[in-house]
Order: C-alpha cells, then structure tokens, then sequence
C-alpha cells in the first residue's frame, strides 16, 4: 500500500486503465468460480449452461444475465451465501422499505476490504487521522453506521458513533468535542438546519465543521449549495448500497464533480433499463454493478436501479477509476402525469433553486375525474410567511411557473408554514402516491 499526502492508495487509485481491465478480469474468475458455489447461482449457471471458465475477458461476461432485487429477495436468506457460517462474521441488510429485505453477509476480509474501501473515499475528500468523525447515521442493520465507522477507524480518526436522531444531542456533541467531519443523510443535515436556528447557534462561528459526506439518499445539487452556505463546509456525495457491501462504493473527490467508482472491487456498466444494453459514457441509465472481491456473497450483474451515467472525461485529481454522476432517481422511482415522465429530483432543484422555499416538501401525486395529477406541498422559510398574501400569492406563482418550465405541466402548488411538514430523522419520504385510494 502506497500512501502519502494525496492519496490512501496511490498505486491502486492511480492505476492505469489497461492495468485496471486486467485485473477485474482476473478477479472476475474468481468471483464466479465463487459464485458458482452458492445455491442460487450454481442452479442459474445449470440452468443456462454458463461455465464460469468460458469468461476470458469482460465482453464474455456480458452474456451473463442480470441479477435483480427478486432474485436476492427469492434466495433470502442464504441462497447467495457461498461460505460456510463458521467464516462469517457479520450480517447487514438493506432498507427493505418495499417487500423483503435483502441479508448480505461478510467474511473477515470482506469487512476488512470493505473498511479499506472507505478510508480511501474519507481520505481522497480530505479527511485525516487528526480530525474527529462524528457518525449521524443509524446503526444496526443499515449499513451507513458500522460501515463508516471501521473505515474512519482504518483511516485513524476519532470516531464518535452518535447515531441517527437526537438533534440537540448532536449539535451538543459537535460543540463539545470539536467534530470536524461527519457522515449523515441529506434530509437529516437539512433538518438540522432548524435545529442550529432554533437554538440560536452561528454553525460557522460555534462549530468547526468542515467536511460532511452526505448520501444514502438522493439529493440534488442545489441542496448540495444549501448545506455548503450554510454549514461553511464542503459536502462530499457518498454512494453505496448493502448488495454491494453498503457505502464506500463510489465517493466523490475534492472536485466534486461526480463520484470515483472503486474498479479494483466493482464492475461497472450503464445500461437502458427498457432495451438492457449499454449505453455510451456520457447518458443516463441504469447503474449495473459486480462485486470482485466479495468473498462471502459474490453479486453478479446486479441491477441496482440507479439511475446515473458515467461523466466522461480524466479527473484533474488524477484518480483512474470511472466516475458516476449524482444519482437522478431510481428507476422505479419515476412518475407519469399527463403522460410526462417526472422524477422528484427534478421538483427538488426547481423548488430549492428558490429562495422562499424551506428545506421541506413532499410530492402528493392524486386522480382527479380519472386525470393524473401532482401536488407539490412546499414549506416556506420564517421571513417569507410573515408576509402578505400578496407576496405568497406571488412566490406560489412563480413555483409553479418554475415548475412547468421545468416539467411541462403545471402541478398544484400549496405553501406551508415552517415546520409543519412531518419530519423525519431517517431516509425522507418525497412522494406520496394517492392515486390507488
Ligand atoms: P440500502 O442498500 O438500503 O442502504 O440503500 C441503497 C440505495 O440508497 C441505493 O440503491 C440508492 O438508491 C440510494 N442511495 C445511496 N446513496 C445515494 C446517493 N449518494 N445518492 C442517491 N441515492 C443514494
Ligand atoms: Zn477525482
């Protein structure tokens, strides 16, 4: 391992792109000789007669078929496992908001490969040992939690697993122990926000954050700019997802401009999520990832349903490995109203490109008279309530006028009050779908 001033591994980050084919190749055969060793893989390899010995290069292994969440859900629990449980050592899951979750397992050097994986994205964003980590991130079964905290404790910093929730209880915390670097959700930073106002705090002057990595839910650029003003931070975007061992998978550097995706442990492929194949660097598709160097539950061709596309170009840092762009949505998050497809991103960079706009919304899609229809229920900030009618009635228009520019139709726009919108210290919940009651 070859660290120094810039970056955590340098041979490895640096790795020339020849280098970086060959090496997924050569990790790529032992995945599937691997994953053959599962019970849910070694039936499909039967099934369609796939020798995982055929695959000499990455087009060969193309002709595998996707694997997607049902057929994770269909081999719970231990369908995918390909190691004995004397080997393992921990069990993590993902959200599982719709259906059943997914158990994913990890051997010791899963755990370890997988710490290592994020003290390299901590430590490209600039995060190091002489700064103290606190970790805003639920533990237990979510991966953000241990995830974040091993690979803070592999980078050396001192870390301070304070959990999700307990606003006041953070802040308190940040103040008292110097917090320089935090991980947290998007909407939970925004909600914090209210948190520092009410208690009166100037977050530049009384605290001395500067760094946060924010992910595990998407968020849009302008919110990205909300939190950098406001905090005085910069604000790393963080991706990851428990079948691919949770965060670490793909992390932005200090140019903020799209996410590294860590080659040496994942393949990557974009591809149409309606025809199924690649797409060309630079347009938007479906993300589509391997695991290399799992050893306890090898993933193959796992459709994530992300929706993102790789940037094309070199990154002035001088990292090879690809980067993914901000996730747009996930596939089955998109929503069809007068036959436009919309995603709720796009309300998000209209609604808080706005000024008067609050950090809070919620999307209500409902039918009227058997019309599809949207309405976008949108907290205002404290100066702007106060005002007159005349002036709400002015900031309404021009959030739906934003909107329609935008979307191409015009939804219902409702201004609240500040702080009258459910608040939740977990993933938010942006759209709410009337339509089936
Ligand atoms: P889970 O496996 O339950 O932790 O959830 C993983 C999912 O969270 C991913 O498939 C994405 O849909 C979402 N996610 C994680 N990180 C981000 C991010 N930085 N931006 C947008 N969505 C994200
Ligand atoms: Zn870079």
């Amino acid at each position: 391992m070859s660290r120094d001033d810039q970056y955590w591994n340098r041979s490895v980050e640096t790795m020339p792109r020849d280098g970086i084919e060959e090496l997924q190749v050569r990790l790529l055969k032992s995945s599937l000789r691997r994953a053959a060793r599962s019970g849910s893989y070694g039936e499909r390899f039967q099934k369609i007669g796939f020798d995982p010995e055929s695959v000499s290069s990455l087009e060969d292994f193309r002709r595998f078929p996707f694997t997607e969440k049902k057929h994770l859900r269909k081999g719970y629990p231990y369908g995918f496992l390909v190691e004995p449980k004397e080997n393992l050592l921990r069990m993590h899951s993902s959200s599982g908001t719709t259906g059943q979750a997914v158990a994913v397992f990890y051997t010791k050097a899963d755990l370890d490969g997988w710490a290592d994986l994020l003290a390299r994205c901590m430590y490209m964003a600039g995060a190091r040992p002489e700064d103290t980590f606190q970790n805003l991130s639920g533990y237990g079964l979510f991966t953000g939690g241990l995830g974040f905290q091993y690979g803070a404790e592999r980078l050396g910093m001192l870390t301070i697993p304070s959990g999700a929730g307990n606003s006041k209880r953070q802040i308190q915390i940040m103040r008292d122990f110097s917090t320089s670097v935090i991980h947290i959700i998007p909407s939970f930073l925004l909600l914090l926000m209210d948190v520092i106002k009410e208690m009166k705090l100037d977050p530049q002057k009384e605290l001395s954050l500067r760094i946060a990595f924010v992910g595990a839910e998407p968020y849009s650029e302008e919110v990205r700019k909300r939190l950098e003003d406001f905090y005085g931070i910069k604000v790393y975007n963080s991706y990851g997802l428990s079948e691919m061992n949770g965060p670490g998978v793909a992390f932005e550097c200090a140019y903020q401009n799209g996410m590294h995706i860590w080659e040496d442990a994942y393949i990557v492929e974009i591809i149409d999520p309606k025809t199924l194949e690649p797409v060309p660097d630079g347009q938007y598709g479906e993300l589509v990832m391997t695991t290399l160097q799992r050893e306890a539950m090898p993933i193959l061709r796992f459709r994530t349903g992300d929706l993102t596309r790789i940037v094309p170009g070199e990154c002035g840092c001088g990292r090879s490995h690809k980067r993914i762009d901000r996730i747009q949505g996930r596939t089955d998050d998109m929503f069809i109203i007068k036959g436009v497809n919309i995603f709720p991103m796009q309300v998000e960079q209209v609604l808080m490109n706005i000024p008067e706009v609050g950090n809070n919304y919620v999307i209500v899609l409902i039918k009227e008279h058997d019309i599809d229809n949207m309405i976008v229920r949108v907290e205002m900030t404290e100066s702007v309530f106060v005002e007159d009618m005349g002036v709400l009635e002015s900031v309404r228009n021009r959030i739906a006028h934003d909107l329609k520019n935008e979307l191409l139709v015009t939804p219902k726009v409702e201004l609240l009050e500040p702080n009258s919108l459910p608040k939740s210290e977990g993933k938010a919940t942006r759209v709410i779908d009337r339509r089936m009651s």
